[in-house]
This record gives structure tokens, C-alpha cells and sequence, in this order.
């Protein structure tokens, strides 16, 4: 019986684009389909060695045809095969993740893409007319044959077929010379040689096809006697198997964009191998920019893992580290053994010796980019440091000495980007705290009323714009012994002796007036006092010991938001600026309408430090109040 399914509607919708495709590179087909064969190999020869059900298969490999008079080319594997409901499922459907993101790419019309993304199994539309898949699985006893000509629909009968495995074979279409299409020379035994050679050499399969060859004549005169012969195509070498210095980089990109799915090249590239009690080759890459779901859920750290060239897991999460979770890649290592299961290669110890080897190149190489490439490590910060400063916070700052040293932040005398011991090199002797104000972005920062006195003393304040970096600084605390000091909390490190004098016996002075301001925002600030760090704003608003303004305004966004937390804040008045000088008069005046003064005083600190004021009616209505008042005295 025949059945004829529909295309579910994104498929149709990439099969549309590879029937017609404008693309080039048709020859790409060939190389998506290899690869398919090859991982049908790998599964089969895993499941093998896992599942009862499953038998191996004496000798794997990939078996290409050609046809000339008929016109077709057919990829051949031993591998494991689908079933009917997998033939639907797989085939018929666009699966999650990769091709998704492909296919969001690709409505952008963004066609070179094809090319560098494994487009898979459809691309053999783009020079088929028709395609038939003849496959058998182990955990079917029927074979079954699938297709399609990529419209709208394709057809699923029941077949005859011994062997496990897959047979795909491509009907090509009619050459078009108007549009300079010669689909007949993927027939040419000399092309599809180097298609091979150059797509998919390290495939770790033998990818054999009938070759012809010529027998040795015996005299010039005689036609060259011609006959067949099956070769291997390929070297079967894994890219990461060969000698460092013999593969190009453009290689390693190539390999990288296919395996792992990126449009583009990778940001950096490490290869090691490592001989000795432990023996193992990892080829690691971090890609130019997080994959698109990164930061949410989804997104599943970790690495390939090969032995002796095989692979048994696609990704294990223990090989690395979650602060350094965007890197992909692979490790091959001869010291694991094959039959293991899963659970107990979660905890082998050679896995882990390897994990916390790869750990350290990681961080090695990083360090190096930093010293030797700061342009390529910017970059490289800018697409993933927030991920190493939540490694530094993360489990209770476990990992925190491994990753202190990778950060970097902007400063408030530098639009580039520095580490932590730059700042302690370049800050003077007698500064004894590492400061850091926070705020939106550099220019909220420096608007700053506290950044006076910074200036003043000549100190650098690193710039904290991300909700991470005061996260990350609670569990920091100290960097080389010296603390962190939010800028906020520092006032008695910025103002020198005379100064904090003069405005200790200036708060004697002034007494009544901070305490009948103090009384009037009682259910608002902690304190009302005078401030020495103050230079040209008339007021400002700090925290007291604890909690910052900016960690409360982070608190407070969470969803299960933690009762009473609350910073202590203390509204601090410049007793230089003229503003306090009228306060005087006022208090001197009229006392009741200090408070008046203190509500408005209170509402303009909050807007200094970026917050929306309480009541913007009240206030608004206080204002215009004054105003009057204050025309009116003038008039007087
Ligand atoms: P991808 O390989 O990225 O998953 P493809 O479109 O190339 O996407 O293939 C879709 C699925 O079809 C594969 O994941 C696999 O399950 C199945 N498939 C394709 N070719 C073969 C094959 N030769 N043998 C077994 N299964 C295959």
C-alpha cells in the first residue's frame, strides 16, 4: 500500500526555497548527505554496544553509485536505518533547535547561509528532481521506501530491503543551459572524487565508489584497456587527528560551522593533545557570538565526546565548566572505554581529569588573549562576560579565584577596558580600596554627585553598569587584599582630615536645622547629615552600611522578591552649596516651613540618583506653592 502524506507546512516551505533555489554551491547536496550516513553509522554502531536489540554491523561504511543512463546517484549506508513512523517524523518534518534557527535565517533570505549551515537531508532538492529513500531499521521488521519530488507531498510504501541501513538516491534533474545549471557533471566519476575529497575526507567512514582505471599498456600503439575497481575516497583522518601544522585554518572553520551549526567562523580556535598518565585530543572553539538561546533554559553546555575517533556522546556537560559554558567542541580520548553506559561515564575520573585539564587551557588561553590581543579578548568580553562574572558569584564564589582575574570593567577615567590589577597598578599608594559606582551607563555615573570628590582625590572608580557586577562584588569583597568599596559607602576615604572637621562643626551648628529636616522625612531617609564629598550638587543620597541603592532596585525587580530588604538611606546635604545657606534663612524664619524645603529636597535626590519621585501631584502642587509664596515675599 502507498501512502501519500502532506510536508508539514515549514518543510514545504524550505523545500520551496531548495527546488528553486538561486544558490551556487549546489554541490553541497553531497557532503549533507554523507554526513547523515555517517551519523546513522555512529548511532547503529552505538546502539550496538547498548541496546540488545541492536546488532552491529561487521564492517561500516558508505557506498556511492553512480548511474549515468539513468541519471541518478545513490548514497549507501549500514547505518541504523528509520522506521515508518521515523520516515514521517524525521523527513517529513523540520526537527527543533538547528534548523529552526536555520530556517529563521534563511526566510531573511540570507541564502549564502546554505552553504555554511548543515542544511541536511532537503538539500538534495536543490539538484534532484525526484529523490527515493529505501530504508531498513533494526526495530522494524519491514523496509520501507519513501518518495518525493519536494512539492508538496511525498509518498511511504513497504519495500523489500535485507540489510540494515539506508539507500538515498538523488534522480538528478535536466541540465538547464539557460540558467547555466549542468546538473550531468555530479555523474562524473572525477567530480564527485573531489567533492568528497573536499567536504568530507575526515569523515570517519570509508566512502567507497566503483573507480575506473587504466590497465598498464604494454605497447604505445595498443588503446589503454580500461577496468573498475571500488576505492576509497576519503582519509578517514578526523581533522582533529591530524598534524596540527598540515591543517589550514580555514579548514578548522569549515569544520567547526558544520559540525556545530554557526554561520560564522569561530571567535577562537584551541587544539591540543595531550600525552602522558593522560591521553586525549580536544579541539575547542568559542564561537563569535552566544547561540540564540543562550541565556534562556534551553541552551545545553558541554562537548563531543570521541574515543579513538568514534563518537559516544554528543554533548557531556561534565567536560566543562558553566563559567565557561560557551564553549563547543569535541574531546577524543583512547583511555575511555566504549562499553561503558552513560551514567558511568558521567563519573569516570579520567573524564573528570580531563574536564579539569580542559578547564585550565581554557582559562590559560583566555589570559593570553587578554595580555597579548586585548582587541580580540574586548570582543570576546563583550559577548560573554557577564557569564564569568556570574561564575564568580555563583555557588557561594567557588570558582571565584579561577575567574577574578578575566574580568574587566570600564572606569571612570577609561573608556577601555581594564582588569583588576591594572587598577591596582595605576591607582596611587595611599588609596586603600578598590571603588565601584554603579549606575545605568558611564554618563548617569559620572552625573553622579558623589563623583566630586573621586575627582577631586584623583581616583579611578570602576564602572558597574550590568545588575551581575554588584552581585559579583559581594562575594568578591577583595581583590590582592584590597577591598571593594562601593562609592557610595566611601565617604570618609574621600574627604581629608581638615575637611571632615570643618563639617563636623558644621553639623553642630547647624543641629536644629538637620534635625527638624531629619524629623520631617522621618518615614523616608535613616539620617539627614552634612557631606564633605559634595562640591557642586546642592544634595544627594547614599546608602548606609549594607544593602545598596542599586542591589534594592535588583532585589525589588526579582520575581519572588525577598521581604524587607531595604536600604538604609541617608539624605546628605552640601553645606557649601547656596541652597543650604537659604535652608538657613528659612529655619531662621519660619520653622514650619523647613519641612516644606526637606520634602523637595528629598524628591530632587531621588531624582539625581534616576528614581521617579514618589508623588509627582504633591510635589508639583508643593512646588508651584513655593513659587507663589516666594513672589509673593519678593513683591513683599
Ligand atoms: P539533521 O541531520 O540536521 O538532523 P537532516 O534533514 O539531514 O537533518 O536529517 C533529518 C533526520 O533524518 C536525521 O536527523 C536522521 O534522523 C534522519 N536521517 C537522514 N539521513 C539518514 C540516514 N542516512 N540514515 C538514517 N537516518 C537518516
Amino acid at each position: 500500500m502507498v501512502k501519500t502524506k502532506e510536508f508539514q507546512t515549514e518543510s514545504k516551505k524550505l523545500l520551496d526555497l531548495m527546488v528553486n533555489a538561486i544558490y551556487t554551491h549546489k554541490e553541497i547536496f553531497l557532503r549533507e548527505l554523507i554526513s547523515n550516513a555517517s551519523d546513522a553509522i555512529d548511532k547503529r554502531h552505538h546502539l550496538a554496544l547498548t541496546d540488545d536489540n541492536v546488532e552491529g554491523a561487521e564492517e561500516y561504511g558508505i557506498f556511492i553509485e553512480r548511474d549515468e543512463d539513468k541519471r541518478s546517484i545513490t548514497v549507501k549506508d549500514n547505518g541504523i536505518g528509520m522506521t515508518e513512523n521515523e520516515l514521517v517524523s524525521e523527513l517529513g518534518t523540520i526537527a527543533e533547535s538547528g534548523s529552526k534557527a536555520f530556517f529563521e535565517k534563511l526566510e531573511k533570505k540570507d541564502l549564502d547561509i546554505i552553504g555554511q549551515f548543515g542544511v541536511g537531508f532537503y538539500s538534495a532538492f536543490m539538484v534532484a528532481r525526484e529523490v527515493v529513500v529505501r530504508t531498513r531499521s533494526p526495530y522494524s521488521e519491514k523496509a520501507f521506501e519513501w518518495k518525493s519530488d519536494g512539492k508538496a507531498t511525498y509518498t511511504i510504501a513497504e519495500t523489500k530491503k535485507e540489510d540494515i541501513g539506508t539507500d538515498i538516491t538523488i534522480h538528478l534533474r535536466e541540465d538547464d543551459e539557460e540558467n547555466e545549471e549542468n546538473y550531468s557533471e555530479y555523474l562524473q566519476e572525477r567530480i564527485i572524487r573531489d567533492l568528497v575529497k573536499k567536504y568530507s575526507d575526515y569523515i570517519r567512514h570509508p566512502i567507497r565508489m566503483e573507480v575506473e582505471k587504466e590497465e598498464e599498456k604494454k605497447d604505445d600503439k595498443e588503446e589503454a584497456k580500461t577496468y573498475t575497481k571500488v576505492e576509497t575516497l576519503n582519509s578517514m583522518v578526523p581533522i582533529w587527528k591530524r598534524p596540527k601544522t598540515e591543517i589550514d585554518k580555514e579548514e578548522l572553520a569549515d569544520f567547526y560551522k558544520r559540525e556545530f551549526h554557526d554561520f560564522e567562523d569561530p571567535m577562537h580556535t584551541v587544539h591540543t593533545s595531550v600525552e602522558g598518565l593522560l591521553t586525549y585530543t580536544a579541539l575547542l572553539f568559542i564561537p563569535k557570538k552566544p547561540p540564540f538561546d543562550f541565556y534562556s533554559e534551553k541552551y545545553e553546555k558541554g562537548l563531543k565526546l570521541y574515543s579513538k575517533g568514534v563518537m559516544i556522546e554528543e554533548k557531556n556537560e561534565t567536560l566543562v565548566p558553566d563559567h565557561f559554558r560557551f564553549v563547543k567542541g569535541l574531546v577524543d580520548s583512547a583511555d575511555l572505554s566504549l562499553n561503558i553506559s552513560r551514567e558511568m561515564l558521567q563519573h569516570d575520573r579520567q573524564l573528570k581529569r580531563i574536564a579539569s585539564h580542559i578547564e585550565k587551557k581554557i582559562k590559560s588561553e583566555l589570559a593570553k588573549m587578554q595580555k597579548n590581543d586585548r582587541e580580540k579578548y574586548v570582543e570576546f568580553f563583550e559577548a560573554y562576560g557577564a557569564i564569568l562574572k556570574y561564575g564568580i558569584y555563583d555557588k557561594f564564589g567557588a570558582e571565584k579565584d579561577k575567574l577574578k582575574d578575566l574580568v574587566m570593567f570600564k572606569t571612570t577615567k577609561s573608556d577601555d577596558y581594564i582588569t583588576l590589577a591594572e587598577y591596582l597598578e595605576r591607582k596611587p599608594d595611599e588609596q586603600k580600596a578598590i571603588y565601584y559606582a554603579t549606575g545605568k551607563d558611564k554618563e548617569s555615573i559620572l552625573s553622579q554627585p558623589q563623583m566630586d570628590a573621586l575627582k577631586e582625590k584623583g581616583y579611578e572608580a570602576l564602572l558597574f553598569t550590568e545588575e551581575i557586577d554588584e552581585f559579583m562584588v559581594q562575594i568578591l569583597a577583595e581583590y590582592e587584599g584590597v577591598p571593594f568599596k562601593s562609592l557610595k559607602q566611601a565617604e570618609s576615604d574621600l574627604v581629608d582630615e581638615e575637611r571632615k572637621k570643618d563639617i563636623e562643626n558644621k553639623e553642630k551648628d547647624h543641629g536644629k536645622l538637620l534635625k527638624a529636616i531629619k524629623k520631617a522625612l522621618a518615614d523616608k531617609v535613616e539620617d539627614v547629615r552634612l557631606s564633605g564629598r559634595l562640591q557642586e550638587a546642592p544634595v544627594c543620597l547614599v546608602a548606609g552600611e549594607g544593602l545598596s541603592l542599586e542591589m534594592e532596585r535588583i532585589l525589588e525587580k526579582l520575581p519572588d522578591k525577598p521581604e524587607g530588604v531595604k536600604a538604609k538611606r541617608i539624605l546628605e546635604l552640601n553645606p557649601d552649596h547656596e541652597l543650604f545657606t537659604a535652608l538657613q534663612k528659612v529655619h531662621a524664619k519660619d520653622k514650619k516651613k523647613v519641612a516644606d524645603y526637606a520634602s523637595l529636597l528629598y524628591n530632587q535626590a531621588l531624582l539625581i540618583e534616576g528614581y521617579s519621585i514618589e508623588d509627582p501631584k504633591a510635589f508639583s502642587d508643593l512646588m508651584v506653592r513655593l513659587m507663589v509664596e516666594a513672589s509673593k515675599e519678593e513683591a513683599g
